[in-house]
């Protein structure tokens, strides 16, 4: 049962030397070697990734925002000028990948992305999928407060199986 979890997600233990050997400049950056750090124990969890790849991890956010997704590197990451190229290469690239199939799931009209490194030991996107009917529309998301108490906004059963099935179809 955990095998076919792991395959689902298309990266699977084995990788873990390799993508050390590759990817990372130093070991500790690792997501095996953070005990503490809950974005690290999301990787090693898996029960709430939507995507992942040696490279990135894709996880919903608060949904203060429908469709809202956090986007981070798998490993400790705390500069964009610094990762190794094919990591840059699917921040980029495969951020854009997950957001055609969230598009695809829950049509929305704009998309905004916000990159910031202020502390967090794994660099990210936020993606908040614009639409017309927001009350924020036309502006920069408007993000609650982090002690705010947030109503999520849920995508549909149905939506988020067409958004399952488009994110498995991504390379
Ligand atoms: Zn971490």
């Amino acid at each position: 049962m955990a095998k076919k979890k792991t395959v689902e997600h298309g990266y699977h233990k084995k990788h873990h030397k390799a993508f050390e050997k590759k990817f990372l400049k130093h070991s500790h950056q690792h997501p095996d070697k953070h005990k503490d750090c809950k974005f690290c124990q999301k990787i090693k969890d898996k029960s709430t990734i939507l995507f992942e790849n040696p490279h990135i991890i894709v996880v919903f956010g608060r949904l203060h925002h429908k469709g809202h997704l956090v986007i981070l590197t798998r490993a400790h990451e705390e500069h964009l000028m610094m990762l190794h190229e094919k990591t840059l290469d699917s921040f980029f690239t495969d951020s854009i990948k997950v957001c055609r199939a969230l598009h695809k799931a829950i049509k929305f009209d704009r998309l905004n992305m916000e990159y910031l490194d202020n502390w967090d030991p794994h660099i990210h996107w936020n993606i908040y999928p614009r639409f017309k009917t927001d009350k924020d529309w036309g502006n920069p998301p408007v993000i609650p407060g982090k002690n705010a108490k947030v109503k999520p906004k849920e995508m549909t059963e149905k939506e988020m199986k067409i958004f399952l099935r488009e994110l498995k179809k991504i390379k």
